[in-house]
């Protein structure tokens, strides 16, 4: 509990990210979960992961952007990443950060980033996720997310996230549900204060279960995407589902770039729908203390792996 507090303070403190990204060990060891720094790389990685019976999300790293420039050229990459994905013929959807699109500068200016890149994924019928971020930004991310899908009237091709450690989330569902959302379901990845979310990890994985067991009991069910590693999780996902007569088509487990591999080709081996989440780009930093955050024994692990080559 420590160390994830002390990896998510790191994951924020300037001095800390000036440290590390400057350190080649570390770049090294990110290597490990993201695919690299150029949208070339990542195509690459993709490919594999799809011949490989994977289907991938494509996230361009970043968050938090102050100026509106910057903003420009974050539309600019994901735009040429939708027409790569298109031109490669990859089973891809990509994945996007309200804060990248620069909601924190101004609502309008995110929703026309946001519009633009929409307007390409629609005409290419690739899917886009509105991945979700700290609790701040919970009531905008399901405003925005609800707005466009409307709008735009994409059905399930837009979809976003809830976070199962937040107490509202049970609630979020089941409005979701009704909605015929598609919803990605994850436990959350940020610091959160105990009067809004879970402190206890166990509280955070049975809410977990209780709010997948509620949305696969939802009549007709609509789709569901379940971000994790956890073991428990995933049988608990595949045995729910069929209680619930809820076949594969509805369903497909989702886990990060380099985590578990073995687990991936296992699942889509067996018939389970799954998607790696693959993130590439510079600004790598947040993302990889947030995973050491996960699991500070990756540091060890990635150490390791780093020293014996
Ligand atoms: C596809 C995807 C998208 C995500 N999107 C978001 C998002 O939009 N917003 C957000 O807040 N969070 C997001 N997350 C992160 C998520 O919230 C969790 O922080 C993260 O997935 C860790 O929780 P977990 O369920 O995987 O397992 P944990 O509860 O961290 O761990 C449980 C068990 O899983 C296994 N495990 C976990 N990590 C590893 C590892 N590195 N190697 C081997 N085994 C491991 C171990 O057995 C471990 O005991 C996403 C996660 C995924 C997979």
């Amino acid at each position: 509990m420590l160390m994830r507090r002390l990896f998510l303070y790191l994951s924020q403190a300037k001095w800390a990210r000036f440290l590390v990204t400057h350190f080649f060990l570390a770049r090294r060891m990110a290597r490990r979960f993201v695919a690299g720094e150029t949208l070339d790389e990542a195509i690459a990685v993709s490919k594999a992961l799809n011949t490989a019976g994977l289907s991938v999300t494509l996230d361009y790293l970043g968050e938090s952007v102050t100026h509106a420039d910057e903003t420009v050229a974050v539309r600019k990459m994901y735009l040429e990443l939708l027409e790569n994905i298109h031109k490669n013929g990859l089973n891809a959807s990509i994945s996007l950060k309200l804060t990248h699109m620069g909601l924190d500068i101004g609502e309008e200016l995110c929703v026309s980033n946001l519009r633009h890149i929409l307007n390409s994924a629609k005409s290419y019928r690739i899917p886009v996720t509105i991945d979700m971020e700290g609790s701040a930004y919970t009531d905008v991310t399901l405003r925005l997310y609800r707005t466009l899908r409307d709008e735009y009237e994409f059905g399930r091709l837009i979809g976003t996230v809830i976070q199962s450690m937040l107490y509202r989330s049970m609630d979020d569902m089941r409005q979701l549900a009704q909605e015929g959302a598609r919803i990605r379901l994850v436990k959350g990845a940020y610091l959160e204060p105990e009067s809004i979310a879970h402190p206890q990890k166990a509280d955070v994985d049975n809410a977990y279960i209780a709010i997948m067991r509620d949305y696969f009991a939802h009549t007709p069910p609509a789709y569901l995407e379940l971000g994790t590693h956890d073991e428990k999780m995933i049988s608990q996902a595949i045995a729910i589902a069929g209680e619930n007569g809820v076949d594969n088509s509805h369903y497909e487990i989702q886990m990060l770039y380099g985590i578990r591999r073995e687990r991936q080709i296992e699942l889509a081996n067996a018939g389970i729908q799954t998607r790696v989440y693959v993130p590439f780009g510079e600004a790598w930093y947040p993302y990889f203390m947030r995973r050491l955050a996960e699991r500070p024994a990756n540091v060890w692990f990635l150490m390791r792996s780093v020293f014996r080559k």
